[in-house]
């Protein structure tokens, strides 16, 4: 029997089928399950049958055999980028961590479900935990995405924590200017866990990845059902959870579109920019030093003094965009000393209006520049973007790029 191999393994009053995987050890069997989960079964008390050779064909197993994956004239080629986080960790089943030859195969390894789907090229950029990531790694990334794209992929998918996904699906749709979907994807419970969501939204994001979308997304469970992912704009989406495998939404509206995991329907909501539309672009320069501060009572305008010398500031205000009053006048001077002090809400629904109140008036008089509804964490991303790309920063940020910035909305209806 060898891996790649349909089996049924019993061992006391229990009964597993599914696709024999390559084991670390020669005591235990790893069995992926039809419905995608990982179990081992210890080799000493279990009665093994073999079912049918080769439904996979896993090959390579780390030591140069030729690829057994083979290509498929008629399957569209998907980029898996790897970056690490959660679901790369199952990638490597004898480290539990992503290896330099992380190719085809690997992934195949790790998630057989996605045989038969799409040619498959694998890339790491990193393997690091996403609240590790920075600026100079999104920039790798760009890069690499535009590297396959501009080397016939029809799709790419990014594999990332959750942690800081959001931000680094931001950081990608400002860079990157892309004629086919860049999917990011991850997943909130690792591949070992009977409630994992690895290989839902993995299969998912390929099936966007191969998809008319041609955006930054994000796919994540839509449920907390293994029903559905859904496919959310890389600028309007937010890990609202820090377990559910749903964790992950489009603020203040529906998310672009679903795939259901049964039919692999792609069902969309939201008008979206289409396979072909854009040319490929990319424009990864950022400048590092913006900082994202979030305003609470009982903070001093002490509080700005470490942002003095930082070359853009994002200032988390109350509901329609506020800080205390003391803020102001050191608000005015950042501004001054050439600084642009960009203000979002930590309401995160609605758009920041400091027009309303006296509060605001006078944050606007002071010079700050109102971020509309451009989510807090993508405003930061957003400004870095514009410090190293555009003429006025200050206009950038009031112009929506990436659909970062939603039409006007009342802010008291
Ligand atoms: N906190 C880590 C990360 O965001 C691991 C959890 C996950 O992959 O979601 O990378």
């Amino acid at each position: 029997m060898n891996a790649g191999d349909r089996v049924r393994a019993r061992r006391a009053d229990t009964t597993y089928e599914g696709v024999l995987l390559p084991s670390s050890t020669p005591d235990h069997l790893v069995l992926k399950l039809d419905g995608g989960y990982n179990v081992g079964v210890d080799r000493e008390d279990a009665e093994v049958e073999l079912l049918e050779t080769d439904v996979y064909e896993i090959g390579g197993e780390g030591n140069g055999e030729e690829s057994a994956v083979e290509f498929d004239d008629d399957l569209p080629t998907v980029s898996l980028i790897s970056t690490g986080g959660t679901i790369a960790s199952t990638v490597d089943y004898r480290t539990g961590a992503v290896t330099a030859q992380f190719d085809a195969e690997d992934v195949l390894r790790a998630v057989p479900d996605l045989a038969g789907l799409a040619n498959y090229r694998g890339r790491v950029v990193t393997n690091i935990l996403s609240e590790n990531m920075t600026p100079a790694v999104w920039r790798e990334l760009a890069e690499a995405v535009h590297e396959e794209i501009e080397n016939g992929a029809d799709g790419v998918v990014v594999m990332h924590g959750t942690d800081t996904m959001q931000f680094s699906a931001s950081a990608l749709s400002f860079m990157l200017d892309t004629p086919v979907p860049v999917v990011f994807t991850g997943s909130q419970r690792s591949a070992d866990r009977p409630s994992s969501d690895n290989v839902m939204n993995a299969v998912c994001a390929v099936e966007a990845a191969k998809s008319d979308l041609a955006e930054v997304l994000v796919c994540m469970h839509a449920s907390e059902s293994d029903d559905r992912c859904a496919l959310h704009r890389g600028t309007r989406v937010r890990k609202n959870h820090t377990s559910r495998r749903d964790a992950f939404e489009t603020v203040g509206r529906k998310p672009l579109a679903e795939v259901d995991y049964g039919s692999r329907e792609i069902v969309t909501r939201r008008e979206h920019a289409t396979r072909g539309e854009r040319e490929l672009a990319l424009s990864p320069d950022l400048e590092a030093d913006v900082e994202l501060l979030k305003y609470t009572p009982g903070m001093g305008p002490e509080a700005l003094e470490p942002y003095e010398d930082v070359v853009g500031l994002v200032i988390e205000g109350t509901g329609l965009g506020h800080v205390h009053t003391d803020w102001i006048p050191r608000i005015e001077e950042l501004v001054e000393s050439g600084i642009p002090v960009v203000i979002t809400s930590q309401c995160l629904e609605g758009r920041v209006c400091d027009r309303v109140y006296d509060t605001g008036r006078d944050l606007l008089d002071a010079g700050v520049v109102e971020a509309g509804d451009t989510l807090p964490g993508t405003a930061k991303v957003k400004l870095m973007w514009a410090l190293a790309n555009a003429d006025s920063p200050a206009e950038t940020m009031r112009t929506d790029l990436a659909g970062e910035l939603t039409e006007r909305s009342v802010p008291w209806s």
